[in-house]
């Protein structure tokens, strides 16, 4: 069995990955963590739900524990993708973008998702400002203000059933003909949330601030802000190339201590839950952590 580079290489340095390297690096194991610089909440302005860093800048808050890894001389930080990788006696061996080939014993992949964003004209530029996806995130800003919410079928009134709790000003956008069976619409309809199926031409705003709908028939709804519910997939086919196995939900299946169903490899954060918080993602990332190095121990120690 060949030496391998590292103990640990992390593919990832959101909130999972960051965490990870941490308690690895205080456990003197030599870790690499690359990361390709694409954040998932990079189109926000503040991150709130994380205990003592309500509201802080998403880059801030990665900044922070970037500069805070840099104590620690077993954690090798490297700006650049990994583009692939593969199991090898000795563990894991991984290809970066640079055309590099390092090898591990163990591999934790923090790769997070990517937002399928609807593709409505003038909603980017609103996105992460007054435009969210997230209730648990934003939801408190927006609290009693006129939104909507952009969804169709279950999801969409399930979000919209959910804003209640938010905001009384409430209407469904399906923008097209609405998929609701007749008990969504008559659960809709007794929350009082009504449904709009016009199609919806752009949004307008000035300065990230909603101000109204714009149908494709002329009229226009005047909204401060809106929630959407859309899908989201994998932020790297790593887990698949590893063989990794899937949710139906397209999270990676992971048991106990962030473990998948290929021995050595963990996967944390976003990649694997439906409970999408940076905190959850943090966490999880530490419990990776405890869980490679006692298997690491494990196996010095036999
Ligand atoms: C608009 C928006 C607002 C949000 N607001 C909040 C909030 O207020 N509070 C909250 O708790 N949560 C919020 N979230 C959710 C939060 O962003 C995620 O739960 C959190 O970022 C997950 O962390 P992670 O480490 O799993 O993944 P990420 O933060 O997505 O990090 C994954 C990292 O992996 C890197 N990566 C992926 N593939 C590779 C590869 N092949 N090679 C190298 N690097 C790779 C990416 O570049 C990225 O830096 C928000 C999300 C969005 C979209």
């Amino acid at each position: 069995m060949g030496e391998s580079q590292f103990d640990v290489i992390i593919v990832g340095a959101g909130p999972a990955g960051l965490s990870a390297a941490l308690i690895l690096g205080r456990a003197r194991r030599r870790v690499l963590i690359c990361d390709s610089a694409r954040p998932r909440n990079a189109s926000t302005r503040h991150l709130h739900g994380f205990l003592t860093r309500d509201g802080i800048a998403p880059a801030e808050f990665l900044r922070l524990a970037r500069e805070q890894l840099t104590a620690y001389e077993t954690v090798t930080p490297r700006e650049t993708e990994v583009i692939d990788g593969r199991q090898v006696a000795s563990g894991f061996e991984i290809s970066l973008r640079t055309g590099e080939q390092l090898t591990s014993r163990k591999l934790l992949l923090a790769t997070g998702v990517v937002d399928d964003v609807p593709t409505v004209t003038g909603l980017a530029a609103l996105y992460g400002r007054s435009v969210f996806h997230c209730p648990y995130c934003d939801g408190w800003e927006m609290r009693d203000q006129p939104l909507a919410i952009y969804g169709n079928g279950e999801t969409g009134s399930g979000l919209a059933l959910e804003l209640t709790l938010w905001s009384r000003d409430l209407v469904l956008c399906t923008d097209g003909p609405a998929q609701l069976s007749a008990s969504q619409l008559q659960r809709l309809d007794r929350h009082k949330i009504p449904v709009n199926e016009k199609r919806i031409e752009r949004l307008a705003g000035t300065d990230g601030v909603l101000e109204r709908i714009v149908f494709a028939n002329g009229e226009s709804l005047a909204r401060r802000g809106m929630f959407f519910s859309s899908g989201q997939r994998q932020g790297s086919n790593l887990p698949e190339k590893l063989g990794c196995e899937f949710t139906e939900q397209g999270c990676v299946w992971t048991g106990e201590y962030e473990k998948t169903s290929v021995p050595g490899l963990y996967v944390a954060g976003d990649a694997s839950r439906l409970v999408q918080f940076v905190i959850v993602a943090a966490a999880e990332g530490a419990q990776a952590a405890v869980a490679i190095n006692k298997e690491l121990l494990e196996e010095d120690l036999s």
